[in-house]
């Protein structure tokens, strides 16, 4: 018999009232009733995304807001500038490549982060950049940039900022507005704690300038028929409508806690993450620019890092994420974002300590777990 824990990087556990509101019959979505849960769910994501632009809703998973935003905010000629230090910063040099955009690549080393004063060099030399993509936390490294430092480089430029806060939305700090981030994206299945499905962009007055200049094509991604829609409290197509009755109690969840409290939360668990992975004689992949919520650790010499992932899960039912392509075998990774609390890292630390043992690696059984309770009591 095997008890299931899920401590990876999206998707994450779902809260118990928000599975709750699954099970019900469904709505049809227009209707009074409907458009009750868009304004809610509009209003509270821009508290969560602490801003006052408009948040638009697909229903996709994160690359499907990846990809808006790249067909809405560009035309053919026009360049970009991605960041690319992991699998999703590549992702959007892939979406460029499939429209036939240009552009220059900032290539970041795996587990480092970006400079931004790279990002102020290039954009000084390029005037036909139009648009900056980064990512927040690339998950696929465990790795955090800092977005406030790129948005005061992107600022003095016509050239807009997209981040890409898939998995650091509600898991540690994005401040839209303040930072002045023209567009968000993000998606359901990490921070926000429901299923995948949704995905999300919050889009600046900047941003839409170039949105309405913007001449790739594109249909079910347009983000004019969703601000359309959203004028009227509606949706262009379909929504997700359980989704967004599932995404209505979650936002509920977080603003009971508040943003403030949940980052603190975050920070402790990675904290505690962090000294337990080192207490085992560990080491960290990303040391000098962690994220909170997620923690890339190296695979020790002579240890299979998949079979490592494997026998976690099959055998004591503890999810964890092996590394994506290059990292393949040499990292694992274990996330606190959303409903991931102290208790799952407990399991989790202990059972990595048991296969870990149990696979020859040299360490004091029961260090890791200490220093975890070290760190959170
Ligand atoms: C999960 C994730 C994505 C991909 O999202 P999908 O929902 O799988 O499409 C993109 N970027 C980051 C940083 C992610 O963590």
């Amino acid at each position: 018999m095997l008890k299931n824990y899920l401590l990876t990087p999206g998707p994450t556990p779902i809260p118990p009232r928000v599975l709750e509101t699954m099970a019900r019959p469904i709505i049809h979505h227009r209707t009074p009733e409907f458009q009750k849960v868009i304004q809610e769910v509009e209003e509270d994501l821009k508290y969560v995304y602490q801003t006052k632009n408009e948040v638009l809703i697909f229903a996709a998973s994160g690359t499907g807001a990846m990809e808006g935003s790249i067909i809405n905010l560009l035309s053919p000629g026009d360049k970009a500038l991605v960041v690319r230090g992991g699998k999703f910063g590549e992702r959007f040099g892939d979406i460029c490549q499939a429209y036939g955009i240009e552009f220059t690549a900032l290539d970041v080393e795996w587990g480092k982060a970006a400079d931004p004063k790279k990002i102020d060099e290039i954009l000084k030399k390029d005037k036909k950049i139009k648009a900056v993509y980064a990512t927040l936390c690339e998950t696929s490294t465990g790795v955090s940039t800092d977005i406030e430092a790129v948005s005061k480089v992107v600022k003095n430029y016509e050239a807009v900022l997209v981040v890409d806060a898939i998995s650091g939305l509600a898991a540690i700090p994005i401040k839209t507005d303040e930072w002045g981030v023209d567009v968000v994206v993000s998606g359901s299945q990490k921070g926000l704690m429901i299923p995948p499905g949704l995905a999300f962009v919050s889009v600046s007055p900047k941003a839409w300038a170039l949105i309405e200049k913007s001449t790739l094509p594109k249909y079910y991604f347009d983000f004019k028929a969703y601000r359309k829609a959203l004028a009227k409290t509606d949706t262009p197509f379909t929504p997700a409508i359980n989704l967004m009755i599932a995404l209505k109690e979650a936002l509920k969840i977080i603003k009971e806690e508040g943003l403030e409290a949940i980052f603190e939360r975050h920070n402790k668990m990675a904290l505690a993450v962090r000294s337990a992975v080192k207490a085992m004689g560990l080491e960290l992949f990303a040391p000098d620019a962690y994220s909170d919520g997620v923690t890339a650790v190296k695979v020790p010499q002579g240890i299979d890092g998949e079979k490592l992932v494997k026998t976690m899960r099959d055998k004591y039912g503890v999810g964890i994420a092996g590394g994506q392509d290059e990292m393949k075998g040499k990292i694992f990774r274990i996330a606190t974002m959303g409903y991931i609390t102290a208790s799952d890292l407990v399991v989790c630390f202990a059972i990595l300590e048991i296969v870990l043992n149990d696979m020859g690696y040299k360490f004091q059984l029961g260090s890791g777990v200490r220093a975890l309770e070290e760190t959170l009591k």
